[in-house]
């Protein structure tokens, strides 16, 4: 985003914040629960409302796990980053659940457990040997040799840690407890370094120490340095009307993730994904759905949940994602603005990784803490 010479009015309101964060979904209201936990005087600035960009989109899935199975993300990460990865997550589902026992905002968290369902041998073979090499790095899983669903699926791992919630609720309750400033419908439209940090919006400046940026598929609209690293890619979702019974308890998970379904509190049926074979075009910032998506998902009913088949649709969306080249988030400080920080690109599993990220974008900017895995200086290791 830039800012023009007329634009950029001297007499705005000026305010003071210790921290600004930048983006109202889960990394947004996640930063701004941990930082309250610090003492900080906090705001979050969202362009539009609270989650309407993919946090507000998603499914609500909570999966220990990232984007590949456990077998190749040993072999993509190595084995110690591949366990350290999943137990990130696991971590991330944990404290989704302490949180749920502790406040008094209800965001429908159901800890139902999830199945990766397999559609091919080739990955019950890949779930089976993510559960063997599981199984010795001591994480609790169980592999199934038949579809517990008994729908001409090839089996399952089930995570008993993993579960549902309604997202949007989610991160309104992360806001509400951390007791920050709000200002929505306010797009930041350029950041500055003068004596201190400067974040300028059309109707005010905020003087701050350190901004947060949680701007995930839109981060290279604000600040050019994520063009190239962090991709936008649409995905999409239909819900039906709510189902005569219930035919699924849990939250599930197929073909590599390329599919994704659970039935909703109230018997809905929500299924997301189908965008494989329409990768080329399932791209960019467009929030609109598209027939041949829209069509696949209706296919994929009629062929697995015939129950579900013909039942009316009440929901069609789309959401942006946020993916990096090599699959994991990016964490760190921004090289030409210091003590700007960001924490981005989660693949598709920002809810698995979301409240325990955020907490860590929080200790990197706050105390300093190394990112570790997720540091953004892997990539100028790799340009080297
Ligand atoms: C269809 C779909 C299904 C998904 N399913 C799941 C799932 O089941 N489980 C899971 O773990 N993950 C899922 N994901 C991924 C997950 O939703 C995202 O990883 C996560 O929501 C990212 O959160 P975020 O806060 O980083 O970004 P976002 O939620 O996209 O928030 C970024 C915010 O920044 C704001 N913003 C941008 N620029 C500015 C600016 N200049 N000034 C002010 N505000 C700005 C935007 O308006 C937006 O609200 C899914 C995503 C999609 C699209």
């Amino acid at each position: 985003m830039t800012i023009s010479i007329w634009q950029d009015e001297l007499n705005k309101p000026r305010e003071k914040y210790d921290v600004v964060i930048v983006g109202g979904g889960i990394m947004g209201a996640g930063s701004a629960y941990w930082l309250s936990k610090r003492g900080l005087r906090v705001c979050i600035v969202e362009s539009q409302y609270i989650a309407s960009g993919a946090s507000g989109r998603n499914a609500g899935f909570l999966l220990r796990g990232i984007h590949s199975y456990y077998n190749e993300s040993v072999k993509q990460y190595g084995r110690d980053n591949a366990s350290m990865l999943f137990r990130f997550t696991e971590e991330n589902v944990r404290l989704i659940g302490e949180f749920a026992k502790r406040i008094s905002h209800d965001f429908n968290y159901e800890p139902s457990g999830s199945y990766l369902l397999a559609c091919s041998l080739e990955e019950l073979h890949d779930l089976e040997e993510s559960h063997q090499l599981m199984i010795e790095d001591g994480f609790d899983v169980e592999y199934l040799k038949q579809d517990p669903l008994d729908r001409s699926y090839y089996g399952a791992l089930y995570n008993s840690c993993d579960g549902g919630v309604n997202p949007v609720k989610l991160v309104k309750a992360l806001i509400a407890e951390s007791g920050a400033q709000l200002y929505d419908g306010e797009a930041v439209m350029s950041i500055r370094q003068d004596k201190q940090l400067q974040v300028m919006t059309a109707n005010r400046i905020i003087d701050c120490d350190k901004v947060l940026l949680a701007t995930n598929a839109y981060s290279q609209l604000l600040e050019s340095w994520f063009k190239e690293r962090v991709q936008p890619i649409k995905g999409q979702i239909l819900v039906t009307q709510p189902l005569r019974k219930r035919i699924l308890e849990k939250v599930c998970y197929a073909n590599y993730g390329w599919e994704y379904f659970r039935q909703l509190p109230d018997n809905r049926f929500l299924l997301g994904g189908c965008r494989q074979r329409f990768q080329d075009t399932e791209v960019g910032y467009a929030d609109c759905t598209s027939l041949q998506v829209q069509a696949s998902l209706e296919s994929y009913i009629k062929d697995r949940f015939p129950e579900a088949a013909g039942v009316p649709i009440d929901y069609r969306w789309s959401g942006i994602m946020a993916f990096t080249q090599d699959g994991l988030p990016l964490v760190g400080e921004l090289e030409r603005l210091p003590n700007v920080y960001f924490a981005v690109g989660c693949n598709g599993h920002g809810f698995s990784y979301g409240l325990n990220l955020s907490k860590l974008l929080v200790e990197v900017a706050v105390a300093g803490k190394d990112a570790g895995i997720f540091s953004s200086r892997r990539l100028f290791q790799i340009a080297n």
